[in-house]
C-alpha cells in the first residue's frame, strides 16, 4: 500500500524527503511513475512552506490574524 502523497493545495508541489518538488520530479523521487492513476491516488492536499509563509504575509496585511500574539 503506498503512502500518502502530499500535495500543496496552492502551488501543487509535492513533498518528498528531499524538499517540496514539481510534481513531475517528485513523483519521480518517490518513484511513483507518473500515470493517471497514481496521480490521482492516495493524494492529500497540504501546504508547503512557501505558500505558508505567503499566506501568513497576505493575513497579516488583511489583518486577519494579529501582527503579534495577544499578550494578556
Ligand atoms: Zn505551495
Amino acid at each position: 500500500m503506498a503512502d500518502l502523497i502530499s500535495e500543496c493545495a496552492w502551488c501543487n508541489k509535492v513533498k518528498t524527503p528531499a524538499g517540496w518538488k514539481g510534481e513531475t520530479q517528485a513523483l519521480r523521487a518517490l518513484g511513483v511513475d507518473n500515470s493517471a492513476t497514481s496521480r490521482t491516488q492516495n493524494r492529500t492536499h497540504g501546504i508547503c512552506p512557501a505558500c505558508a509563509a505567503m499566506l501568513k504575509m497576505q493575513w497579516y496585511s488583511l489583518g486577519l490574524i494579529p501582527a503579534a500574539p495577544a499578550c494578556n
